[in-house]
């Protein structure tokens, strides 16, 4: 840190004795202010009690401090200030052009460097300088940007529109869909089988997909359960055991939604376990990198075909 205090004591030295060493030092030492040598928020007092423009204005730009930067620059060299902004990141670039735009308009009223600043930076907008101008200045002249800016507008409600149109599409499909599952039957026979374990499968409660696969309650949830997240699971285990534990008045109390409880907890069972088949939907698509064979079963399953 001893380098540091003779690096300040030359910033100090150049600033009073030879400002324009000092801008030409402040250029070597480089735009990151964790490898200049010099302390760059003390060399900005320095510049700031001297009055050194050019000198502030950069050490503000490597501090990242651009509004100040630019504020100060504006009082009087707008073009420092401008230079400025062109350093800044976008996102902070619109203020800056903004702030530059209002100095310059409320100034000079100039029209024509207003146009130059819009063209500089596309996120700044017409309707955005417009209230800096005062209501003599002839609209004439701001034809062009107004009508263009009204374009874009047009485009982006365009847009919007197709937007909203392939979303009403879309939720119709849905609602003619939903429809014909209304009237889609499946008929079960007394010699249907689980998909999951090949007993009958009127024995015991079922599930009943569209696409006609089969699955008894229980083969199904003990299925499903290994693949679910532990929120979900822990879920399902707390609504089973609700419907184990509950007394029968308890299970048909009915609820805020003027269904007994024993219907949400089933519905809701249903919801974690039967939202889509088994074999059919999203859950057989993520499990083809999973090899037929767990890590576990390994070893038992080689032994049996040795
Ligand atoms: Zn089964
Ligand atoms: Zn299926």
């Amino acid at each position: 840190m001893k380098g540091r205090a003779i690096h300040n004591y030359l910033v100090t030295l150049y600033a009073e004795q030879q400002p324009d060493t000092l801008l030409k030092y402040l250029t070597k030492q480089g735009a990151d202010p964790a490898l200049v040598c010099y302390d760059a928020h003390y060399a900005l007092r320095i510049c700031l009690e001297k009055d050194l423009l050019e000198a502030s204005v950069s050490l503000s730009a490597l501090l990242g401090q651009w509004e100040a930067g630019v504020g100060r620059a504006l009082r009087d060299n707008p073009a420092a200030a401008l230079k400025l902004a062109r350093r800044a990141d976008p996102e902070i670039a619109y203020t800056l052009y903004k702030n530059i735009a209002e100095h310059v308009i409320s100034k000079n009223q100039d029209v024509s460097e207003a146009m130059a600043l819009l063209a500089e930076c596309p996120e700044l907008k017409i309707e955005d300088i417009l209230p800096f101008f005062s209501d003599i200045v002839n609209i004439d002249d701001f034809r062009e940007p107004i009508c263009q800016s009204l374009q874009e507008y047009n485009n982006q409600i365009e847009e919007l529109k197709a937007e909203m149109e392939e979303a009403t599409k879309s939720a119709e499909y849905v609602r003619s869909e939903i429809q014909s599952f209304r009237n889609c039957s499946v008929l079960v026979s007394v010699t249907d089988s689980c998909s999951l374990c090949a007993l009958a499968l009127l024995l015991r409660p079922f599930y009943l997909f569209p696409c006609a696969h089969r699955f008894h309650a229980d083969c199904l949830r003990a299925e499903i359960q290994p693949t679910l997240g532990p929120a979900r699971r822990n879920k399902l285990a707390d609504l089973q055991r609700q419907l184990n534990t509950f007394t029968n008045a308890e299970l048909s109390a009915a609820t805020s939604n003027g269904l007994p409880l024993r219907e949400v907890i089933r519905n809701e069972i249903d919801d974690i376990v039967a939202s889509e088949c088994v074999y059919c939907g999203e859950h057989m698509i993520q499990c083809i990198d999973k090899p037929f064979i767990s890590d576990e079963d390994w070893d038992r399953v080689k032994r049996e075909w040795e």
